[in-house]
């Protein structure tokens, strides 16, 4: 009986032991399953969590979990920093743009036809546009290619109150097409990604030539220098300074290439997203409307295509911080203001004799069909 009893709770102790042991084995082999799945999935990440208030050099932020999150992915940004280039990509609203996705193969199919370079993709998206990144770059780019996708929502949310003071200055309406915030987000990206160089592209963009000799550009600029852009190939800027030209006439303001305070084009903008962190100028215009606001009055100037109004516009008084992209790199093709009453001047402005590195379809212009796509 005794020896029953032992036997008994040997037994029980005996089956725990093995319970126990069966339980740690296989939560170890699903966790290395687990591990093994993970790593061979497509490399593709969903970011969303930035902390966008990156004073100076340090990120600022508030829990201890999202400390070491944004440490963790400030670390894989610095990997990327060092091992590909970045690019930045908006793609929102293809429901009600049908041609953005064919926009983006046509872009995209040009850059690997001549990239010499590993990229790394940020493209800041809403669902729709998740969608189609993600099948396009799949299909086109190469396999080590990375992909970060970034929620707009989440980003916006993020620099709601910068974007919100500039809406009232740089768009008609937040209805208009511009008035979606969107077209804001490049002048606080310093804020929402922590990396130190990024280009930001539009989609209507077609490529002639190797996208590393436009990272190469970073590498010319001044000490100042903190954003590289083109001017605008229209009088856009003429016609928006009118008043202000009618009564200042020898003004550079507006007037056209090579010593005219042009204004800018966005379509493509070189950003060194760590000297924009690192200038208390540029900060200053975003965060005081009230010297925003001082320009529009000084300049009797009312903006509504976004982003390159405020480039546009802090330039007036802050030459120095753009870098001035050769016409090559940015062609824009829209001729609209040609026959709205510009005709006379319009050439001093459109005028690129330079080969062409990068077509800009503007105003849904068709871009021509290149040497390369004729083979
Ligand atoms: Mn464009």
């Amino acid at each position: 009986m005794a020896t029953f009893r032992h036997f008994r709770s040997f037994s029980k102790r005996h089956f725990y032991i093995v319970l126990t042991g069966f339980i740690i084995l296989t939560t170890l082999l699903i966790l290395k399953d687990w591990n093994v799945t993970k790593s061979t999935k497509p490399k593709v990440k969903t970011f969303d969590r930035y902390n966008g208030k990156a004073t100076k050099s340090k990120l600022e932020v508030t829990s201890s979990t999202a400390r070491k999150e944004a440490m963790r992915d400030s670390s894989e940004h610095q990997k990327h920093n060092h091992s590909t280039y970045n690019l930045v990509i908006v793609i929102k609203n293809s429901k009600a743009n049908p041609s953005l996705h064919s926009k983006f193969e046509t872009l995209l199919g040009s850059i690997y036809k001549m990239s010499s370079i590993s990229l790394c993709f940020h493209v800041i998206s809403d669902g729709d546009g998740e969608t189609i990144a993600k099948s396009v770059i799949k299909r086109i780019a190469p396999k080590d290619t990375r992909v970060i996708i970034h929620n707009i929502t989440v980003v916006t949310q993020k620099v709601q109150k910068e974007i919100s003071q500039m809406q009232s200055f740089f768009t008609q309406s937040s209805k208009s097409y511009y008035g979606d915030p969107l077209f804001l987000l490049s002048i606080v990206l310093h804020r929402v990604i922590p990396i130190d160089k990024v280009i930001m592209l539009d989609v209507d963009l077609k490529f002639n030539d190797d996208i590393q000799l436009l990272f190469e550009i970073f590498n010319e600029f001044s000490e100042q220098n903190i954003i590289g852009i083109a001017r605008e190939n229209q009088p856009v800027y003429r016609h928006l300074f009118h008043q202000y030209r009618r009564k200042n006439p020898s003004t550079r303001v507006g007037a056209p290439p090579p010593h005219g305070l042009t204004g800018f084009n966005s379509g493509i903008l070189l950003l060194n997203l760590h000297k924009m962190r690192q200038s208390d100028v540029y900060n200053s215009l975003i965060d005081s409307p009230k010297t925003l606001e001082g320009l529009t009055q000084k300049y009797l100037f009312k903006g509504h295509l976004g982003d390159q109004d405020f480039y546009t516009l802090i330039s007036l008084e802050n030459e120095k911080l753009f870098y001035v992209l050769p016409c090559s790199w940015n062609r824009q093709l829209c001729v609209w203001w040609r026959d709205h009453g510009y005709s006379e001047v319009f050439d001093q402005y459109f005028t690129c004799s330079q080969k062409i590195n990068i077509y800009h379809g503007n105003c849904n212009s068709p871009i021509p069909v290149l040497h390369w796509e004729q083979q």
